[in-house]
């Protein structure tokens, strides 16, 4: 456009050159055509005065022969009435002046004898200059002398050559530039506008943009550059969603597979996100959770304990804040801990997140345990207490006693420190069991230890006045077990049998194989291999139902007129744990006043080791102490 422009001044002022040049040519005419003209007047007026035509026609020939440039010299009389003329020969063509013809001439041309008059008329032959002089010999007037003179032709022919020459350039300038513009319009423009779609699809993040266009040289060189990167970017952004998807389905599984809850909020404290636990600690299974504010979500008590720490790390005061509380029936202890997550410069606050924590199990572990430390401390300082009054009272006062009482003191002291030890002895057999300790297991035959249980009580139950008897299948197989801590289970059951049958009673083990192709529990059917039930039946005062319940916790007596015997409450609670060892479970079943039976399944000695652990792990108590 600016070329265009610019071309057009630059035409414009060429031709007003051009024509001042022309103007100037034609004045040149003029002033030439004036000058000839005054030149013939003054040569031929006083012929014409003296009438002597023919010297006049002499004259004129002359004139006309010396001078190319006259197209015709012809003379008019005062009327206008033309009467000699050159050329004059040729009257019949059609582009001759006639004689005949009268001119019509300005009456003031008389008057102009130094200023003929000058005009240009155009012919076939070209343009031809008129000059009308007057002819006046003193006050008279002879009429007018004319010539027609040719333009000067070197002159308009290079003024015509020069606006040739001139429109040539002009005419080729816009066309090289109309061609140059359709030119860059074609291998210009439309690639570069190409090229601004394509960077601007690749700034959109619309990596798969490409520009096909068969253009060469450098700007091809630049489309290709431009195609490549975009492959580059496309397989860049490829790999980057890959790696950040996979990274993100980690960091997913991470959180929802998590032990403790997890909540994102949002500045606003607003729920972000919430895993499984977070979810079913707080009991929002199923609930959409996002945009709520936590406040809104949690038990009015807990959100006004949350308050406080809340505010304190949303408004930058804390980094981290922490809140014990307790939610819900059965009430469950959670530790909340928030932390402030900010952006990588750490200074503005992108939002909080909470970890929630389920102490319940602990502060239950820790409650049973002190409850243990306890009850041990209160049931030794029972037979301690005693132990002293009567040693001391023997120390201070052994004088004034008789041998008889002296002797009942120490049976008493005695006594007493059987009970110490029997606790003592409970307390670290618990313990044992509850440690990591790896128990050995071994075929044995339990009818042994049966009878050699049973020996050993024979005595104590012989003077109770209870029978003892045992009734075990024939052939039966061995099981796989710890020979002393199955001692022990016979040892505690047997002993409360007869402990709590009076005499004429009978406490009766029984031993024989159960088939699996009838499990006592479902989770029993996991075991393909059959098992051996023990029963240790009493006829005793039995156990009411509650306390049926209960007898296999710590330090659970049945406190009633009945149970008056000697005991740590611990003996069941071991039998558990023994048998839990090995992947079984004991019970029981009592009624008052008719006698108990306690039955558990052993693992035949075919069974695996790893089962026996795996069961054993299953059975463990969920909480010390209960
Ligand atoms: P203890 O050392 O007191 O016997 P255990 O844990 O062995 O402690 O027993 C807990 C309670 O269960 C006993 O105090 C007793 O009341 C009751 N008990 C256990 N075995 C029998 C049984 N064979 N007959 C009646 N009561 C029993």
């Amino acid at each position: 456009m600016a070329t265009l422009v610019v071309s057009l001044v630059m035409t414009g002022l060429t031709f007003f050159s051009l024509n001042g040049i022309q103007m100037e040519a034609r004045m040149g005419d003029t002033r030439y055509a004036r000058d000839l003209g005054l030149l013939l007047a003054s040569n031929v007026t006083p012929l014409a005065a003296e009438g002597r035509d023919r010297e006049l026609a002499q004259v004129t020939e002359d004139f006309w022969r010396a001078s190319r440039s006259l197209r015709y010299i012809f003379y008019a009389d005062p009327e206008g009435v033309i009467y000699l003329g050159i050329p004059i020969s040729r009257v019949d063509g059609s582009n001759e002046l006639q004689v005949s013809r009268r001119l019509e001439l300005p009456p003031d041309l008389k008057e102009r004898t130094q200023n003929p008059l000058i005009r240009q008329h155009l012919t076939p032959d070209g343009l031809v200059t008129d000059v009308f002089v007057p002819m006046l010999a003193g006050d008279r007037y002879l009429g007018v002398v004319a010539l027609g003179i040719n333009p000067n032709e070197a002159v308009l022919a290079s003024a015509a050559l020069t606006r040739d020459v001139t429109v040539a350039v002009f005419v080729s300038i816009w066309v090289l530039v109309i061609l140059g513009a359709v030119f860059n319009a074609l291998t210009i423009t439309h690639p570069v506008k190409e090229l601004l779609r394509g960077v601007r699809s690749i700034a959109d993040g619309d990596f798969g943009t490409r520009i096909s266009l068969p253009v060469g040289g450098e700007l091809g060189e630049l489309l290709e550059g431009f195609n490549d990167m975009a492959s580059r970017l496309q397989a860049y952004d490829a790999a980057n969603i890959e790696e950040l998807t996979a990274a993100q389905v980690k960091q997913q599984t991470l959180i929802a597979t998590m032990a403790d809850g997890a909540l994102l909020l949002d500045p606003e404290s607003q729920v972000v996100l919430a895993n499984p636990t977070a979810r079913r600690l707080f009991r929002w299974e199923g609930r959409n959770l996002e945009g709520c504010a936590l406040g809104s979500l949690l038990p009015s008590s807990l959100a006004m304990e949350l308050q406080d720490p809340l505010e304190a790390v949303l408004s930058g005061n804390k980094d981290s804040a922490e809140v014990r509380c307790a939610m819900g029936e059965p009430a469950r202890t959670l530790r909340l801990v928030l932390q402030a997550v900010r952006d990588g410069s750490g200074e503005t606050l992108k939002g909080i997140a909470v970890t929630v924590q389920d102490l319940t199990r602990e502060v239950e572990l820790n409650a049973a345990q002190s409850r243990f430390i306890s009850n041990v401390s209160h049931e030794l300082r029972t037979p301690l207490f005693n132990i002293k009054s009567y040693v001391e009272t023997l120390h201070d006062l052994g004088d004034q006693l008789t041998d008889e009482q002296k002797q009942e003191f120490l049976a008493t002291a005695n006594a007493e420190t059987d009970r110490l030890t029997r606790l003592v002895n409970d307390v670290l057999d618990l313990s044992r069991l509850e440690s990591d300790r790896v128990w050995n297991f071994e075929p044995l035959e339990l009818p042994t230890a049966m009878e050699q249980t049973l020996r050993s009580y024979r005595l104590n139950a012989k003077d109770k006045g209870v029978t003892l008897e045992l009734d075990v299948a024939p052939q039966l197989p061995r099981v796989r077990g710890n020979w002393d801590l199955l001692l022990q289970v016979f040892d505690n059951l047997v002993g409360n049998a007869v402990k709590f049958t009076a005499a004429g009673g009978v406490v009766q083990l029984r031993a024989y194989p159960w088939p699996d192709s009838c499990p006592l529990e479902p989770q029993d059917a996991s075991s393909q291999l059959p098992r051996l039930r023990v029963e240790i039946a009493d006829t005793g005062n039995g156990i009411g139902e509650e306390d049926c319940r209960r007898v296999f916790e710590r330090f659970y007596r049945v406190e009633n007129n009945v149970h008056t015997e000697a005991g740590t409450g611990l003996g069941l609670s071991i039998v558990r744990g023994i048998l839990e060892k090995h992947g079984s479970r004991v019970q029981v079943v009592s009624e008052l006043g008719v006698g108990t039976t306690f039955w558990f399944d052993l693992p035949l000695e075919q069974a695996d080791d790893d089962e026996l652990i795996l069961k054993a792990e299953r059975r463990q108590p969920s909480l010390m102490g209960v």
